[in-house]
């Protein structure tokens, strides 16, 4: 995060029409390292729409009621506020590892009465004693580029950066951006993005060898296992010819952590995919005979958190969003 007295931000771009120096910037070549040319040149604050909300949660806030806001809003996780001094205090998330802590530390009765009485600031206590916080709170100024940005969350594996304005000792939580809406703000804004017609199969985009993948039957503490073990957001479940039938995300997990579903950690995944919020948004599948330009043209249309590559239906590797932007800002 910058430091000293931030710049007065313009007004926040719209998605369309076109932002001209994007098309400027695609048009000529038709080549993906224009896209990165094309973030530089841009802000997060861009990114911004004209009305949008921000859910950020006191870190005095019970860990419970957090949870529920968090799928009540269809969102993974949300910046803290300290209000002791008056600071952004980091992101909530990580469930898995508090859903790990409980089943490998505490009886039932004893998990369901902590969480009960956790605040957020509990859990922040409990994750660093598990070593799991990062040494610093990551965040990014909104004047900084979206290049900055994207660099950023690839290098720390994040898929959400929080933007916060400082003027003198003053924070401002200002939004969160994300992999899926820097990758959204190019295909929306740079027609020529779409157009780029090189197939998956040739892009070396994507992760095909050593796949995690689970059965029906695997037992939910495994797939939990393989998340934290892989740094993966998501596992296919396949049957035993490797047909693709769903895909268990770290979305997912909330559900559980709000069920106090953490007692049962043995339990068949498929029964945990019952358990999954109403607002899920499907599976993205596509084929290696796509094109990186159709590709993001989906992530243009609709929501995407990776797409499952497949033939004929049967599992051949996972196209991430992290994927995606790591070779359109390395080409
Ligand atoms: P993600 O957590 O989705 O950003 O993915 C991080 C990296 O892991 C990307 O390079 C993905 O291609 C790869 N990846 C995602 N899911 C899986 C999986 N189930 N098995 C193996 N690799 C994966």
């Amino acid at each position: 995060m910058e430091n000293g007295v931030s710049p007065q931000p313009p007004p926040p771009a719209q998605e369309s029409p076109a932002a001209p120096e994007l098309e400027t910037a695609l048009s000529g070549t038709e080549s993906a390292g224009a896209a990165a040319t094309a973030l530089q040149r841009h802000t997060c604050y861009d990114l911004l729409p004209v009305s949008y909300k921000v859910i950020v949660f006191d870190t005095s806030l019970p860990v419970k009621k957090a949870l529920a806001a968090l799928l009540q809003h269809g969102v993974q996780s949300a910046p803290l506020w300290d209000s002791n001094s008056m600071r952004f205090a980091g992101m909530l998330t990580d469930f898995i590892n508090l859903i790990r802590h409980y089943y490998t530390n505490t009886s039932y009765d004893n998990a369901l009465e902590e969480i009960e009485q956790l605040q957020i600031s509990g859990l922040r206590e409990i994750q660093q004693k598990m070593g799991l916080l990062r040494p610093r709170n990551i965040a990014i100024h909104p004047m900084q580029t979206l290049y900055e940005a994207s660099k950023l969350l690839l290098k720390d594996h994040l898929h959400r950066l929080p933007l916060v304005d400082r003027v003198g000792n003053q924070e401002t939580i200002v939004s969160v951006v994300t992999q899926y809406k820097i990758l959204k703000y190019l295909a929306a804004n740079a027609p020529a993005v779409t157009k780029l017609d090189t197939q998956l199969r040739d892009l070396g985009i994507g992760t095909f060898e050593n796949l995690a993948t689970a059965t029906a039957s695997t037992p939910l503490i495994e797939v939990l296992n393989l998340f934290i073990e892989r740094k993966i957001s998501a596992v296919p479940i396949v049957d035993e010819k490797g047909f693709v039938l769903d895909v268990y995300e770290k979305y997912d997990v909330l559900m559980l952590a709000r069920e106090g579903a953490f007692y049962d950690l043995e339990m068949p995944v498929s029964e945990a995919l019952v358990k999954r919020a109403p607002d899920f948004e499907g599976i993205h599948t596509c084929t290696m005979s796509d094109t990186l330009g159709q590709v993001l043209e989906t992530i243009r249309r609709m929501p995407v958190h990776r797409f499952i590559v497949v033939e004929d239906n049967t599992l051949k590797g996972v196209v991430s969003l992290s994927d995606l932007l790591s070779y359109l800002i390395n080409h």
